[in-house]
């Protein structure tokens, strides 16, 4: 703990950490050292972990980079932390993130962009850039993400972490501040897949408090092998698609020969579906999202605007100041799509987009023991230079499909482009096969 705490010191222009939580993670460290010394400790003693700042935990601030967040503090820990403390792990602080998990850049938060530990002039992605960054920098052992779109993998791929969005229900969201419930999962960032295996082992598994969370019995993720001949797809459109780095195709198609020189079978399928995808997403999330964030009226939580007076004003200053740009445009959105002139032309049909997302990957699946494509089309872009937003969200691209089809889906690090920046692979599987994923990330590794 105490090397962590100096090395968050000594690269604090990252902006990774939005707190540390020096005191109590020391006060920690010293009762799970006892713990080891009395042989009574448990899994995940010796562990060190940092929390996106939308993960909860109980009397400590929680923010999701927002100010309309300002100054609140939880009262309860989100399943997850608690599980996690229960086998003895120690949390050290909460990390920087897009504001609400909106964003591929890490560049909306209230508490300012945070910086690619590999080159600081770029950004690490997002949403769950801070957890990315104070990962690769090795500010803590592992750090919890949440993934609603990518925000897990896309900075994984873009920092050369392991990143790791499980079946949506298999990990309990309970505490875990809500962007679009249908798609939000909370996963880590670590170093290596049996970290990864570590982490999922003590956090899956159903919750009462969380209706969508999956009673199937959680297999031991730590116990992995990657044997026989496995089946492959590749997405010829994504691999086809003019957007992507020529380097990152080629490491990719090497990796695809290696694949086949080893004997498994790796085909190309077709999914037609690339360009409704990201759009699909769009719909569905930010109506989601604008339900979500009601709840935030500068009357319950957070942030209340100084000079509003009487109940409409005080609603509607404190949105105002306290929600940045992104949210504010997601919001609007939402509510545009969710209204009674267009709900069945944009909502509706969304839905009905997603099923056929759906079902498509569920057929590859059914031939296929994995879906294999990059994480993402390019490496990490510099700070401040992608504005537009059609831009951002097609960031999105690769990744978007395993939320829409609640599919687990794990990047692991494939490779430097010449620019010096890392990239990934993404691997994914049918729905409750994280050991099979987490066994081939070992093997792509
Ligand atoms: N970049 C996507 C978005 O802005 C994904 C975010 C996420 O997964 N939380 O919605």
């Amino acid at each position: 703990v105490q090397h962590y705490l100096t090395e968050i010191e000594n690269r604090k222009s990252l902006n990774a950490f939005l707190e540390v939580f020096t005191e109590d993670v020391l006060a920690q460290a010293k009762e799970v050292d006892a713990k080891i010394k009395a042989g009574t400790a448990g899994k995940l003693a010796g562990m060190v972990v940092g929390l996106k700042d939308n993960i909860c935990y109980k009397d400590h601030k929680v923010s999701a980079s927002s100010r309309i967040l300002e100054g609140f503090e939880s009262i309860y820990s989100a399943t997850v932390v608690q599980r996690l403390l229960d086998e003895d792990a120690v949390i050290i602080g909460r990390l920087n993130c897009d504001e609400f998990a909106m964003g591929s850049s890490n560049e909306t938060s209230y508490y300012g962009p945070v910086r690619n530990a590999i080159n600081e002039e770029y950004v690490p992605g997002g949403s769950s850039g801070g957890s990315a960054s104070a990962l690769a920098a090795g500010l803590c052992t592992v750090t919890l993400g949440s993934d609603t779109g990518g925000s897990i993998r896309q900075p994984a791929a873009f920092t050369g972490t392991v990143g790791l969005k499980p079946t949506y229900g298999r990990v309990s969201r309970f505490g875990l501040i809500a962007y679009a419930s249908s798609f939000d999962q909370i996963g880590p960032f670590t170093n290596n897949v049996e970290d990864a295996a570590l982490v999922m082992n003590v956090i899956s598994g159903e919750d009462e408090y969380d209706s969508t969370s999956s009673s199937k019995p959680v297999e031991d993720y730590t116990n992995i092998s990657f044997e026989g001949k496995k089946k492959f797809a590749v997405i010829k459109d994504a691999i086809q698609m003019d957007g992507l780095d020529p380097e990152i195709r080629a490491a990719f198609n090497a990796q695809v020969e290696a694949l086949k020189a080893e004997g498994h079978v790796v085909e190309e399928v077709s999914f037609p579906y690339l360009d409704v995808m990201v759009p699909t997403y769009y719909v569905i999330t930010t109506a989601e999202a604008s339900s979500n964030l009601s709840r935030f009226d500068g009357v319950h939580f957070g942030y209340r605007s100084e000079d509003a007076k009487g109940v409409e004003a005080t609603y509607k200053q404190s949105r105002t100041e306290g929600f940045g740009a992104e949210v504010k445009r997601r919001i609007m959105s939402g509510t545009f799509v969710l209204s009674n002139e267009y709900y069945d032309s944009y909502y509706t049909k969304a839905q009905k987009v997603r099923r056929v997302i759906q079902d498509k990957t569920n057929e590859i699946l059914a031939n296929y023991d994995f879906i294999i494509l990059p994480t993402t089309a390019s490496t990490a872009f510099k700070l401040n230079s992608v504005t537009d937003q059609i831009q951002m969200y097609l960031q999105d691209i690769f990744t978007v499909q395993a939320n829409l089809a609640g599919n687990p889906a794990i990047s692991v690090p494939a490779g430097t482009h010449s620019n010096g920046l890392p990239f990934g692979i993404q691997i994914m599987a049918d729905h409750y096969k994280e050991k099979e994923l987490l066994a081939c990330a070992e093997h792509l590794m």
